[in-house]
């Protein structure tokens, strides 16, 4: 096999569907802000890691409201939705309901519902076992029935009024034969199309795809209905198709004469996992990696992954600041800006969960050295406090305060500087920024102060606070694409895209406003200017990520903390 020769393609609707979406972030919001234990009636997602995240949180899945042992809970439906009779009944027990059924099923309860109220039997076209038919058959008033495709209408009885309606993940051509079918099934015969706009989307693609590929893989849980029918349109489709749940499944032969993959997933497969399906296809296609390149690759990731790159980042952000206020260079300001660093982004880093091509470096540096790696980043960040010590003790008081949240945000809610933390939207982005600016300008503005801190200093302080909380956004925006769980304390979560991306542009227009001010104050202007040409870089990066073209995480931690060391390059030069 010539991997050259062999085109892979990632669907670009994978990942999870809006639905399974904010069901997740529903849970994960109950989860901060209250303490009671929360169950979801059956599994949020098939995903075992998604499943031991949540069971972290206190979030544990019920099959029957039956298991609730104390009433004092939270009970969630998941995204399928439960017939009235049992939310009745759930309500009934005492215990709080929260629904996160998807809107586009609820669309389909609706229709279902207004019809069966003016005495129309109900006719749905989808899986009997799944969850969502269950839920849908309580809006029925008794007389619904459900068939798997146009091959059962045969089986039906002649009707007076009928509604057909089709599970939200149904193939639209599988609905429309059966709808067809029935015509001659009902005296009258409304057919209410359900099937929901991201799999109409998601299936389009794999149409598309298959029918110009050698070989489709489609990754998700076999008992997913929604990836069962995107395998089945492969398999129909393409010259040979797989169903697999994880990278193991796939083997050397399957891409025997292969020229052509298509890789896609069911609706609640991570974006992660699809990655690292990619990342495994590649691995088996290529031909062995000179031991030089793969050395050079593995210290790549280590180096991201680790937060080394990161530390890097914010000793050169140290540097250009103290250029910028005009302050004697301080070495031992730099290495407590980057030992900080180093410290919270690897401890925080340590305790993600679900990660994208990174899971090997992931694997051995917080699973298999996982007391190493904690213990390198504590010393870490013990140094930087020392250090800041001997500034003098006004600066380690604020270094502790910043090193504290940190360490502690990731915790559960017995730390009291976490809730301090997660107590408002966007709060992890402002205390990293808070950090930053701190360690990396203020600081060395100090330093350098006689009497006052100097108006450049402000400026250069403020300049810094900018740079990295536009860092830390798009930090944010990766994640959330890589579909790593994190919360509203994300600013990219709490505000959704274009917002966030309004917020960038505008912080960007006041980072150039603020070097230009500086310009115009006749302050260093060969430096000022070669930041403010530095800085087209990022107008770039943000333009492609406001776009969505957001590459795999590590790719994108790279080309995000790389501003920082094309800043510092400049400088250096100036
Ligand atoms: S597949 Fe469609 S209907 Fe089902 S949860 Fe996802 S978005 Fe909602």
């Amino acid at each position: 096999m010539d991997e050259k020769k062999v085109q892979i393609t990632v669907a670009k609707s994978a990942g999870f569907c809006p639905g399974v979406k904010s069901a997740i972030d529903k849970v994960l919001e109950l989860s901060k802000q209250r303490t009671k234990k929360i169950y979801t009636l059956g599994p949020l997602i098939h995903n075992r890691q998604v499943i031991e995240t949540l069971k972290e949180k206190n979030i544990d899945s019920i099959d029957s409201p039956d298991e609730i042992k104390d009433k004092d809970c939270i009970v969630v439906i998941r995204a399928h939705g439960i017939p009235p009779v049992e939310e009745a009944r759930l309500r009934s027990i005492g215990c709080e309901v929260v629904d996160a059924t998807c809107p586009l099923v609820k669309r389909a309860q609706e229709k279902i519902r207004i019809y069966a109220l003016q005495g129309y039997d109900t006719i749905i076209v989808g899986d009997k076992k799944h969850a969502e038919i269950t839920g849908l058959l309580g809006y029925t008033e008794g007389r619904g029935r459900v068939i798997s495709g146009p091959e059962e209408v045969h089986t039906l009885p002649h009707f007076e009024k009928l509604n057909v309606v089709a599970q939200t993940t149904q193939e639209p051509d599988v609905f429309a034969k059966a709808a067809e079918l029935l015509k001659e099934k009902a005296d009258t015969l409304v057919v209410s199309n359900t099937i929901c706009h991201p799999t109409t989307h998601r299936q389009k693609e794999t149409v598309e795809q298959s029918s110009t590929s050698d070989l489709v893989i489609v990754v998700g849980g076999k008992n997913s209905a929604n990836t069962t029918r995107l395998f089945q349109i492969a398999e129909r489709l393409a010259k040979k198709a797989v169903h697999i749940e994880k990278a193991d499944d796939l083997s050397k032969k399957m891409f025997n004469g292969v020229q052509k993959v298509f890789i896609t997933a069911g609706a609640s497969t991570p974006s992660w996992m699809i990655e690292n399906i990619a990342e495994a296809v590649h691995l088996i296609l290529e031909k062995p990696k000179n031991p030089f390149v793969s050395a050079l690759s593995f210290i790549w990731r280590l180096a991201i992954t680790g937060s080394l790159f990161t530390a890097i980042s914010s000793v050169a952000l140290t540097y250009v600041c103290m250029r910028l206020e005009g302050v004697p260079i301080s070495y031992k300001v730099m290495a407590m800006a980057g030992l900080f660093v180093f410290s919270l982004h690897t401890l925080n880093r340590a305790l993600e969960k679900g990660t994208s091509s990174a899971d090997k470096v992931r694997q051995f540096l917080f699973a298999d050295h996982r007391n190493f790696s904690h213990a390198v980043a504590y010393v870490s960040g013990i140094a930087a406090l020392v250090l800041s010590f001997t500034i003098n003790w006004k600066v380690f008081l604020a270094a502790a305060f910043f090193w504290g949240i940190g360490i502690s945000y990731p915790h559960k809610t017995q730390y009291v500087l976490a809730n301090l933390g997660k107590f408002f939207p966007t709060s992890k982005d402002l205390f990293t920024t808070f950090g930053w600016a701190y360690m990396c300008a203020y600081v060395p503005a100090l330093q350098g102060a006689g009497i006052g801190i100097s108006k450049h200093s402000i400026y250069a302080v403020f300049f810094a606070f900018l740079l990295v909380f536009m860092r830390s956004v798009l930090c944010g925006v990766v994640q959330v694409h890589s579909d790593l769980i994190v919360g509203r304390e994300n600013f990219y979560k709490a505000v959704g895209h274009i917002p966030t991306f309004i917020t960038l542009f505008f912080f960007y227009a006041m980072l150039s406003a603020t070097l230009f001010t500086l310009y115009l104050m006749d302050w260093n202007t060969t430096l000022v200017l070669s930041l403010l040409g530095g800085l087209v870089y990022y107008l770039v990066l943000l333009s492609a990520f406001a776009k969505r073209r957001i590459p795999e995480r590590t790719t994108a931690d790279t080309l995000i903390d790389i501003q920082f060391i094309v800043l510092a390059a400049l400088t250096y030069l100036a």
